[in-house]
């Protein structure tokens, strides 16, 4: 029964694999950002906050005085031999989000059942290991390495190894000659420069490397959702000595200038 199951899901994962492919690139991409959402509650929150990105890429035509849209995902369109398409935007919402009456789309029912599953799994295993580190949060240091999410404790991401107190102080100090403040209050460190319209947050948790998220302050104070912020990484390696400040900026302007090519959700 088992292998049957297994075999079933491995057709499953395959058959979805198939639909993205064919769907154009970026109606994918929005259906895979769902990797982007590290929780059961977002992963609910994107299912909704997608179906706006969706509508806002299709393309609705005109049916006499109507705007009316296709599917983007499913091709489907109003049961009505009379109309064509769906009401555009809020009959194909229905249709994306299976409200009222509506024949629920079957591609977004797949693609928010596949996110929401992810995590469910996820969360009864990691269950145990939650709570521990709910308990650690209220008895250790914690860092803020990104904005709108909950700081994290020390060892908390996938790091090759969580540096030692002595070797945080050192990565502190490198932050500090890159001219970082370092903020700590009620336990809560963090490491951010402002850089006229951005911010950057740096993470020194782990060793081998300071990792870095630039942010656009703008957004920062405008958006509730951290899956609504747009950010660019890089990293400086501990072993490299030579031009640091050089380096520093050079990776800096690079993420700004990425940043500033993504389109806004
Ligand atoms: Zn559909």
């Amino acid at each position: 029964m088992d292998d049957k199951i297994n075999e079933l899901e491995i057709d499953l994962y395959r058959a979805w694999q198939t639909i993205l492919k064919l769907l154009p690139e970026h109606f994918s991409d929005i259906l895979e950002s769902s990797r982007n959402c590290q929780s059961h509650d977002e992963a609910i929150q994107w299912s909704y906050m997608i179906i706006d990105k969706l509508l806002e890429l299709t393309q609705p035509f005109q049916d006499g005085a109507e705007d009316r849209a296709y599917c983007p995902l499913c091709g489907d369109g109003s049961s009505s031999s009379f109309r064509t398409g769906y009401a555009y935007p809020e009959g194909l919402r229905r249709h994306l989000s299976g409200d009222g009456r509506a024949c629920e789309c079957f591609v977004f029912h797949f693609a928010r059942k596949l996110a929401i599953r992810r995590f469910t799994s996820v969360d009864q295993r990691t269950a145990k290991i939650k709570k521990e580190l709910e308990n650690r949060r209220l008895m250790e240091d914690t860092f803020r390495i990104e904005p709108l999410r909950a700081p994290k404790v020390l060892d908390e991401d996938k790091f090759n190894s969580a540096r030692s107190p002595e070797r945080l102080s050192w990565a502190e100090n490198r932050l500090k000659e890159l001219g970082f403040e370092i903020h700590y209050s009620a336990r809560v460190k963090s490491y951010t420069q402002q850089h006229g319209a951005f911010v950057v947050f740096a993470d020194p948790r782990g060793e081998g490397e300071l990792r870095f998220s630039v942010y656009k302050q703008e957004q920062m104070e405008r958006v509730s959702s951290p899956l609504q912020l747009q950010t660019s990484s890089f990293f400086l390696r501990d072993n490299w000595t030579n031009d640091l400040a050089g380096k520093y900026r050079t990776r800096l302007a690079q993420s700004i200038e990425s940043l500033m090519s993504q389109n806004e959700a």
